[in-house]
């Protein structure tokens, strides 16, 4: 048994900031929450407001070798993804392992303690399987225990070009399984074990056709496994999905069964009203990835009208051009303001419940900090430039509206302490990033 004796903590939107509060921990899971007591000796102080581990909903990891890289000059979605694709085919899985180990580092350091990984390198760059046919997802995995946080596998089914039927071409040889079938073969030889969660990805309406889709969407229904898809990022996916079928992509993904509580709809940001009632009614969680949707100029999904069409709302770091979910969660309220001009549409518990919803990546035991739920507890000091001063009635909206990244300070996930005074405990994040972002292969 472990202690660990938080200044304040938050209890959930219910429970609220709560004082001298006692975190007992046995093994991977919190046994016991205590408020109002003294430190009971041997228990670990936890200064500043300590908050559930934070999820990560949407990541794809080797994108952190574009930061910067991707900030120079004009485009579009499109223009951005040729800079991808150049790092994504110059990935061997030891590179893979390398770079994935030290975004998650980086990950650690911001308070995340789970992640869901939208994965779809499957194959060498000749589009051939590797000896393992999983070894670029295993390389994911290993990535994550390294770096000490839970990994959501989302093993994701890519097998065309584009909605017209296109092959894919290029880089995007290496994505393909080559059908729907071959695809859950290949992702069923994966298996959950301690720290891993294997869900499935639809990787667009534009990647995947109808049946395929419908092929996937039973497959994850099969294990009770999460399924997400980006949706309806880009107008122009919008465009060409009624061109080729008559039906928004919203439409076409509930015609395949791909809709419902087990499944993140990642973006969906061009949506029409009927889209949002779809969502809404089949418990559809959304994922927002504000920053990447902000960098790539995507524009700004209508979250308030998903969130009150029953959409429940968790967050992504998406490109990991920012890994910072405080900024993700503020970004959806604030994006809300200059959309609308007016002020106020989430609460700053709302948006810490979407930035701690571990239930769309597969962990729903987990985001809280009561009895039972995974040990993840993520200490946000209050002494720096940013939060010094923050007025007691209102620590909550200042974390959320004024923390970043860089004051978290202690992070424990499943029990284990991961970062101590703001370093992580075995990994050399800065070095390991400035290594492997700035290797020779992935610089070209
Ligand atoms: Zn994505």
């Amino acid at each position: 048994m472990t202690a660990w004796h938080a200044e304040l903590a938050w209890l959930g939107p219910e429970g609220g900031l709560a004082e001298r509060v006692l975190v007992e921990v046995e093994g991977e899971r919190i046994a016991a929450v205590t408020e109002g007591t003294d430190p009971p000796p041997g228990a670990t102080r936890l200064a500043g407001v300590t908050i559930p581990g934070l999820a990560n909903g949407h990541s794809h990891a080797f994108h952190r070798a574009l930061r910067g890289r991707t900030h120079r000059g004009r485009g579009d979605f499109w223009s951005w993804r040729e800079l991808m694709y150049r790092v994504a085919g110059a990935l061997d899985p030891d590179r893979y392992l390398e770079l994935a180990t030290a975004a998650y580092a980086e990950m650690a350091l911001a308070g995340i303690t789970a992640v869901g990984e939208f994965h779809y390198l499957h194959h060498d760059p000749a589009g051939r399987p590797y000896a393992d046919p999983n070894r670029m997802g295993e390389a994911l995995a290993e990535a994550a225990g390294r770096a000490g946080i839970r990994l959501t596998l989302i093993d994701t089914c890519y097998l065309r070009a584009g909605l017209d039927g296109r092959p894919l071409a290029g880089v995007q040889v290496r994505f393909g399984d080559g059908d729907a079938q071959a695809w859950a073969e290949r992702a069923g030889a994966l298996r959950d074990r301690p720290g891993l969660r294997v869900a499935a990805g639809v990787h667009s309406v534009r990647a995947v056709d109808p049946a395929a889709m419908a092929a996937v969407a039973a497959w994850a229904a099969d294990r009770d496994a999460p399924l997400h898809l980006h949706l309806s990022e880009q107008r122009a996916e919008n465009e060409a999905c009624l061109a080729a079928t008559g039906r928004t992509p919203a439409t076409l993904a509930e015609s395949a069964g791909v809709l419902g509580p087990r499944t993140t709809a990642v973006h969906a940001t061009h949506l029409t009203e009927d889209d949002v009632a779809r969502l809404g009614a089949t418990r559809t969680t959304v994922c927002f990835c504000p920053t990447t949707e902000r960098d790539l100029a995507d524009g700004v999904g209508p979250a308030r009208a998903l969130a009150d069409a029953g959409s429940p709302l968790c967050l992504g770091s998406d490109s990991n051009a920012v890994v910072d979910l405080f900024e993700e969660a503020r970004a959806v309220e604030l994006d809300e303001r200059l959309r609308s001009e007016r002020r106020g549409h989430f609460s700053a518990a709302e948006l810490l419940r979407a930035a701690t919803d571990h239930a769309s990546i597969g962990w729903p035991e987990a985001g809280r900090i009561e009895p039972g739920a995974p040990a993840d507890l993520v200490a946000v000091s209050l002494d720096s430039v940013r939060l010094a001063g923050a007025h007691p009635d209102t620590l909550l909206e200042s974390a959320v509206f004024a923390a970043t990244a860089a004051d978290v300070r202690d992070v424990i996930a499943s029990g284990r302490q991961i970062v101590r005074d703001g370093r992580h405990t075995s990994i050399d994040v800065p070095a390991a990033l400035q290594q492997t972002c700035l290797a020779p292969l992935l610089r070209a």
